[in-house]
């Protein structure tokens, strides 16, 4: 068994380049070019998740907070003076396809419900911007797949905003995973839930959300698999959960558990719900097990291992990091890495259509 080593990660990936680890490197001439430029982002619609966005970004060194869209005036008077956004990169959704003849925006971030991401991101690309999308990418694969081709259409790369891709406990678990540390994995256990009696949520309208705590948080479930085990899943089962509050899940489920089969025999087994806390990973491999919890919200997190090592790494800003990680890739016009591209959103999206699939028949569907 290879040693579980903290000290190792560290050396590999300090603070500033924890990233760095999963894109493609940049040498010290790369990052020279751009000195002192930083990358230029517009948020696309200001709710809860934007505003930790832009807080973000204010820790950021390759980027800043440069522009908003919102149809909602008095929050952009708000952010105009709260981040110093000047008048002319501030849009409303009706006048937001301006933005080509505005220089002083590179990419806009779309942050509004996820029904919605496929038209932005469309119009964003179609107006000559590099997107970043929230997760879920889109509601179907198809929306992922018409969002991929307007990008390469219009010769702009598309990034998926999945902020664990940069969070050092996350990539520590994708590392022992994947090299293998504890030997061949045989289970994967990873859920994500919290309360939520909300019937006014879009979160719980099936048109703007495409589905209920599986798109919104079972979505860092599937993703924890597949970066863990390195594997595609090859078929899956699944099965909704009782509704315990007939108000408010009329149209999503309320709770969702699923069963991925993988080809090297490992199963990966989720819940996503809306009824209780939880936020857990779980890998059982042939020589030992890690796990973290909580393991996928915004930290602290806490992970240890069968070897009794608890892990112990710095906790990061993850929005600013995954910010700023992109903006150097962007910065040096180079290729966004695959894992956060929008084919790695689709294919998350791909695997939700067949986990909901196999819900509703009670039958084991392929991927
Ligand atoms: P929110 O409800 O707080 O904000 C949504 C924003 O969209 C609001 O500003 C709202 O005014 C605007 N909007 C425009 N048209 C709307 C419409 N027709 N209905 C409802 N709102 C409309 O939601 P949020 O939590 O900020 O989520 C936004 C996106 O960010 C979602 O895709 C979500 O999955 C994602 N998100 C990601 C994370 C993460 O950790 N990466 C966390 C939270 C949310």
């Amino acid at each position: 068994m290879k040693n579980f080593s903290r000290r190792s990660f560290l050396e590999r990936v300090s603070l500033g380049t924890v990233a760095a680890a999963a894109l493609p490197s940049l040498s010290l001439a790369d990052v020279n070019t751009f000195q002192g430029r930083k990358l230029n982002i517009a948020l696309v619609g200001l709710g809860r998740y934007a505003g930790y966005l832009a807080e973000g970004l204010q820790t950021a060194q390759h980027c800043k907070l440069a522009g908003i869209v919102t149809g909602t005036p008095s929050k952009a008077e708000d952010w105009k003076k709260r981040y110093n956004i000047p008048d002319n990169n501030i849009y409303n959704y009706k006048n937001f396809d301006e933005v080509s003849r505005n220089k002083d925006i590179d990419v806009i971030y779309v942050v509004l419900p996820n029904a919605m991401h496929k038209e932005y991101a469309i119009r964003a690309a179609k107006a000559g911007k590099h997107v970043i999308v929230e997760k879920p990418m889109a509601i179907t694969e198809q929306d992922c797949r018409e969002m991929i081709d307007a990008c390469n259409r219009a010769g702009v790369q598309l990034a998926m905003g999945y902020r664990l891709h940069y969070e050092p406990y996350n990539m520590e678990i994708k590392r022992l995973g994947q090299e293998k540390v504890f030997g061949k994995l045989k289970l994967i256990e990873a859920s994500l839930g919290y309360r939520s009696a909300d019937p006014s949520e879009w979160r719980v309208k099936k048109a703007l959300a495409g589905g209920g705590p599986l798109m919104n948080l079972g979505v860092y479930c599937v993703q924890v698999a597949r970066y863990v085990s390195g594997e595609e899943p090859t078929s899956v089962t699944a099965q909704f959960g009782p509704i315990t509050n007939k108000l408010v899940f009329t149209e999503v489920e309320e709770s969702i558990t699923w069963q991925l089969q993988f080809p090297s025999g490992l199963v990966a087994t989720s819940s996503s719900t809306y009824n209780c806390r939880i936020d857990r990973f779980f890998a059982s491999a042939e020589e030992g097990f890690f796990e973290l919890s909580p393991a996928i919200s915004y930290g602290p997190f806490k992970g240890r291992t069968s070897n009794g090592d608890e892990m112990n790494f710095p906790e990061i800003n993850q929005q600013g990091v995954q910010c700023d990680e992109i903006a150097k890739v962007l910065l040096a016009n180079q290729k966004l890495p695959d894992h956060i591209s929008g084919k790695e959103g689709m294919q998350d999206v791909k695997i939700m259509q067949a986990i909901y699939k196999a819900a509703e028949t009670g039958k084991r569907i392929a991927i």
